[in-house]
């Protein structure tokens, strides 16, 4: 199978090619001539699967064969839930569009409109956004959705679990009825399929990750520790192993700080990544963790969603998620593209109910192991009968000022 196969045009063809893809993946070749037919989609596709060029590409050769209105108002706007993730998706368009003459531009929050807005203003067929920061540029007027012919939700999933909901609707609501709609979600909660159904018109299902189980190609592994000896264990496992190249997950933007800095003084090249830091300084540790540079990426949950980092070899858990689905996203960060990837948890006894939890979802039981050098302290016990509701607020603002938009 080949990208002309399905359907794609030289232009377009030539653009993924100079990335150095010549051979679809398994959604590109699934969804690119749906799109291109002008059919609504619905998507599961995980980060890793190659799905940005497969809903950029079809979507860039329908507005190439279109007149570009005389104002140039933005005719296809894709929403990402995090600023990397829109600043990635934008740079897919740029390449991917290098030989035709469509203009695009990202606009997100954290940072001077005034470049944005300036971009808008020169006149831009393609648009890429956060919710937050494109509901701000709408109501100043700097943007207008009357000429958007296609909507593209990219890790809706996502979205409703760091509280869009209402933003979505609202900007929803502003455009045109009449309008091609692309939502792609890792997993498919109640509240997606609700929100599908809200916005997608007769759309072709497209499956490609079977519902909420991990990649087969991932080593699973669990080491049950004290919780106050897992940095030990941690840099003894990076050391002794030679690990060159680790995202390691924390619950909290200050526990990874605090592991970053524990590390460092240990030798350890690492860098941590999440909402507290400033653009600049999230955007150079990828860049070093991208080319060898920084070895150990620390990362919270949303910071690190959608980065773009092919083939990791190790993902840690420092920290167990307690929201499940998060493990499975977390883990989806290796073994890409039919390589062995390994993902190793750290657990202490307070986490149990979350390790069950996680099984659970995934039906399957991680192999685990209580590491040499490191016994269990027996006075330490497993908490009582877990509480309820340990699931992340949804769709309320104020929850997600209270749990910290920005993780
Ligand atoms: P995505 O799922 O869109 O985040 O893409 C994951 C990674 O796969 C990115 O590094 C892409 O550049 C890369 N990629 C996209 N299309 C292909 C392809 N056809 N063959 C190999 N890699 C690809």
């Amino acid at each position: 199978m080949t990208f002309s196969n399905l359907g794609l045009e030289t232009i377009f063809v030539d653009a993924v090619e100079k990335k150095g893809y010549t051979e679809p993946t398994p959604v590109q070749s699934k969804v690119i001539p749906w799109i291109l037919k002008g059919k609504d989609i619905l998507a599961s596709a995980q980060t890793g699967t190659g799905k940005t060029a497969g809903f950029t590409l079809p979507l860039l050769q329908r507005l190439s064969k279109q007149k570009h209105h005389p104002s140039r108002s933005v005719r296809a706007l894709i929403l990402t839930p995090t600023r990397e993730l829109a600043s990635q998706v934008h740079e897919n368009v740029k390449e991917y569009s290098v030989f035709s003459d469509l203009k695009s531009a990202v606009v997100y929050g954290g940072v001077n409109q005034k470049p944005q807005v300036r971009k808008i203003r020169s006149g831009i067929d393609v648009l890429v956004a956060t919710p937050g920061r494109l509901l701000d540029l709408h109501n100043q007027g700097v943007i207008c959705f009357d000429k958007i012919e296609v909507l593209v939700l990219d890790e809706a999933d996502r979205m409703l679990d760091m509280g869009f909901h209402r933003e979505i609707s609202k900007i929803i609501g502003f455009l045109p009825d009449k309008r091609q709609n692309l939502l792609f979600s890792a997993t498919f909660s109640k509240d997606i399929k609700s929100l599908a159904q809200g916005i997608l018109n007769h759309p072709v299902n497209i499956e490609t990750n079977p519902e909420n189980s991990t990649v087969e190609a991932i080593n699973q592994f669990v080491y049950k520790v004290d919780k106050v000896r897992k940095t030990e264990l941690i840099i003894k496992l990076i050391k002794d192993g030679d690990w060159d190249q680790v995202l390691v997950f924390t619950r909290t933007k200050h526990g990874a700080n605090n592991l970053c800095k524990k590390m460092k003084s240990s030798d350890i090249n690492a860098m941590a990544i999440h909402g507290n830091k400033s653009q600049t300084a999230r955007t150079k540790a990828l860049a070093g963790f991208k080319d060898g540079t920084v070895n150990v990426l620390v990362a919270t949950d949303i910071a690190a969603r959608g980065i773009d980092i092919p083939l990791l070899p190790h993902v840690v858990n420092f920290e167990l998620p307690n929201i499940p689905e998060d493990y499975v996203h977390r883990i989806g960060r290796t073994g890409r593209a039919g390589s062995n990837g390994e993902a190793v948890s750290l657990v202490s006894v307070d986490e149990y109910p979350y390790l069950e939890d996680i099984q659970k979802l995934i039906s399957f039981k991680i192999p685990s192991e209580i590491p040499d050098g490191f016994p269990l302290d027996p006075r330490i016990t497993a908490p009582g009968p877990k509480k309820k509701n340990r699931s992340r607020p949804r769709n309320s603002k104020r929850s997600r000022k209270r749990s910290g938009k920005r993780r």
